[in-house]
């Protein structure tokens, strides 16, 4: 029950899926959070429950960031592809057979690896509690049981920021920063991130999000003046398909910055990519991203192989797909270069009935059964849109252009 070999045949036979229904949320975010594409003003989360036939029932959820604008997939497409598709191809399977339930869900729908991660998730969730073990038991087994926690500044105003950076040193929750660029011209950027980096002077790290936004040549112009501002990891600078331009940078940049691919690396076979073509030194992981927790895990295998470190990314989601995704990288091997499992606090409320503890700059991974974390009805309840009648937009590109 404790090694991968082991995931296919970890749930007694016959527990089996009974039930599976799925809710979008939305859930407004404690200030604007505004990236190179938008600023958004509010999570909508999907969010599957799943029941097995011996009564236990697990969470799973699909967040994505400002609708379709991070990728392909919104909320709405995500909840379709589960009603319509994904829950009628698991319903009845075997629980525990993780990989098969794959397998079922790519015969009947192709891509869509967000809604099939908060599918997985779930049945995850359903069997550790099944089984009362936690999680990361069905994945491997833990190697860390706490993480550095990153957080991003992205309120678009740099006195906000440094105020912001000042709080959350002072209460000893982050001395990871990571300031989302990209929406002004790359000078105005240069002197936002010169600014806070001056005001925190040396207490914590920096790193920068471009979010696509640039081009190979304005990547090349820049990076260097961010170097001097003290930015040592520069995560997805370039477009998703720029990878000639990822490569560059990667093999011409300093020893003191890092590039981290995050958009340009979903599937196994583009971490696979990446890691021939020398084109990054860091994946960004993401359960959403990357079509489940047993996904992760062979994207972060394929990093360890190529000697890529890994970074414990967020899709910014409530406390259950936070802890879902702490439980993966908590199993995880290899050069880690912390997390940013910092979703539930840019929200102004969340799911569960106890968040994950935060300690010293680090977060802690849950030990209960599941995700070690126990969803309340009422909360999904509250956010219920099809309850609230909230129409489906996501991200402002006028607020966003206004203010920046
Ligand atoms: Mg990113």
């Amino acid at each position: 029950m404790s090694t991968p070999l082991s995931i296919q045949t970890a749930a007694p036979a016959g527990l089996r899926i009974e039930r599976i229904e799925a809710r979008i949320l939305d859930i407004p975010t404690i200030r604007a959070h505004k990236l190179s594409f938008g600023a958004i003003f509010r999570q909508s989360p999907v969010i599957v429950q799943l029941w097995l036939n011996d009564g236990a029932c697990g969470f799973g959820e699909a967040a994505t960031i400002g609708g379709p604008s991070w990728n392909e997939e919104s909320p709405e497409s995500i909840l379709h592809a589960i009603h319509q598709y994904l829950a009628p191809a698991v319903t009845g399977q075997d629980a525990g057979r993780f990989e098969q339930l794959i397998r079922q869900m790519d015969v009947v729908c192709k891509g869509n690896r967000f809604a099939k991660a908060a599918v997985e998730m779930a049945a995850i969730d359903a069997v550790a509690r099944s089984l009362n073990v936690p999680a990361y038991q069905l994945l491997g087994g833990k190697v860390h049981d706490s993480l550095p926690l990153a957080w991003t500044l992205a309120s678009g105003d740099s006195d906000k920021d440094i105020e912001e950076a000042e709080r959350m040193l002072e209460i000893r929750r982050h001395r990871i920063f990571k300031l989302k660029i990209g929406a002004r011209t790359p000078q105005e950027d240069v002197a936002h991130v010169s600014r806070i980096s001056r005001a925190v002077n040396g207490r914590a790290s920096m790193t920068v999000d471009i979010n696509q936004a640039w081009d190979g040549n304005t990547a090349r112009r820049y990076v260097p003046e961010l170097i001097d501002a003290g930015v040592t990891l520069f995560e997805q600078p370039v477009a998703q398909w720029n990878e000639e331009a990822l490569r560059d940078l990667t093999a011409t940049l300093p020893h003191t910055a890092l590039v981290m691919a995050d958009e340009t690396v979903c599937s196994p076979q583009d971490a696979m990519r990446l890691a021939r073509h020398k084109a990054c030194h860091v994946f960004s992981l993401k359960i959403a991203k990357h079509g489940g927790l047993v996904r992760t895990r062979s994207v972060a295998a394929i990093a360890n192989a190529a000697d890529i470190g890994w970074y414990g990314g967020t899709m910014l989601e409530t406390s259950l797909g936070s802890a879902a995704s702490a439980h993966v990288f908590a199993t995880l091997p290899g050069v880690h270069h912390n997390c940013e499992l910092f979703g539930p606090q840019l929200l102004v409320d969340d799911i569960v009935e106890t968040q994950m503890e935060r300690r010293d700059y680090e977060l802690v991974l849950p030990d209960g059964p599941g995700f070690g974390v126990t969803v309340v009805p009422e909360r999904l309840a509250r956010f219920d849109r099809a309850r609230a009648g909230l129409t489906p937009v996501h991200v402002d590109m006028g607020r966003a252009s206004a203010q920046n």
